[in-house]
């Protein structure tokens, strides 16, 4: 991977680096974002069990870009080898398992962040919204898509209980963050995960975000069979803490309603520590911290004794 920030066009251009090296490897679009971005999703696998790992739904946590495409990597490269991936034989999880790999969920907001978008009428609008939080740096502290919609508030899960807590917090219009958006699924970007979620018929989810190294696995008091244990293997291969969501939001994110439709495992990963966005230096041990769970997101659900 590239020690550089991970505007649109450097992911953009790794994928297709990727899709070049490894023709098994398959891309499709989940939909487009505000200024009509494509949201690419990879492919890997010809397996019955479908799993689904995402990140950068926050702007300013876009090194989880870089861990998923470097773990697309690992994994291609092993494929192509016949040799092991983290431990595990390669060929074989490909034959048992599907994964789809959505690096990007919010490309407009990323590139917002690393400075890619300095100019034109949605970067003008994105700065006056920000002005209107000056406690917040600009673009620095930017976690919503380009319209200021925070895309992990956005979810049919108790959507309307996430706007009373963020309305009273004064999130009360587009904002860098916390700001729910006018409906559930009114952004185009959490509606891409949402639709792309329905058509799948994904055994396990994980979406990737960078605050604290810890494991949320929880949505409210649901907790889904094996979904205890598989969370517990993460935390052991990760050392990231299993944790219960905070209140304040613990409502409308994509592994709640993921949780909550489908009653199987989803996980909210916070990599890394320090401010957002965390610092591109810290991507190798990063990296290395999640490969256990990245694997473990195939491998564990392979073990799961519950019939899907
Ligand atoms: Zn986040």
């Amino acid at each position: 991977m590239e020690m550089t920030a991970y505007t649109y066009e450097v992911i953009m251009r790794e994928i297709d680096r990727l899709l070049l090296f490894y023709p098994f490897l398959e891309k499709t679009a989940i939909g487009s974002s505000v200024m009509g971005k494509e949201i690419p999703a990879l492919k890997l696998g010809n397996g019955s069990r479908q799993v689904c790992y995402s990140g950068a739904f926050h702007a300013n946590e876009w090194i989880t870009i870089p861990v998923l495409l470097q773990f697309v990597e690992a994994y291609a490269q092993a494929v192509a080898a016949g040799e092991a991936l983290y431990g595990t034989d390669a060929r074989s999880l490909y034959q048992q398992v599907t994964l789809y790999v959505i690096p990007v969920v919010n490309p407009d907001g990323v590139d917002l962040v690393t400075g890619a978008l300095t100019e034109g009428a949605y970067y003008e609008q994105a700065r006056q919204i920000g002005a209107a939080y000056p406690e917040i740096p600009f673009p620095d502290g930017w976690k919503a898509n380009i319209e200021g919609v925070d895309l992990n508030l956005q979810f049919p899960a108790d959507w309307e209980l996430a706007r009373e807590i963020k309305f009273s917090q004064g999130y009360r219009t587009p904002a860098p963050r916390d700001y729910v958006g006018e409906a559930p699924l009114s952004a185009p970007e959490s509606r891409a995960v949402y639709e792309f979620t329905i058509a799948h018929d994904f055994s396990l989810i994980l979406a990737y975000h960078t605050q604290g190294e810890v494991i949320y696995w929880k949505y409210k008091d649901l907790e889904p069979a094996d979904s205890r244990r598989i969370a517990e293997h993460f935390s052991a291969v990760s050392g990231y803490a299993m944790e219960d969501t905070p209140y304040a939001s613990g409502n409308a994110g994509y592994k709640d309603w993921f949780i909550l439709q489908f009653d199987r495992p989803g996980y909210t990963i916070e990599a890394g520590y320090g401010e957002n966005p965390l610092p591109i230096q810290q991507f190798p041990e990063i990296y290395a911290r999640n490969t256990g769970i990245l694997t473990g997101g195939m491998t564990e659900i392979l073990q799961n004794p519950v019939e899907n």
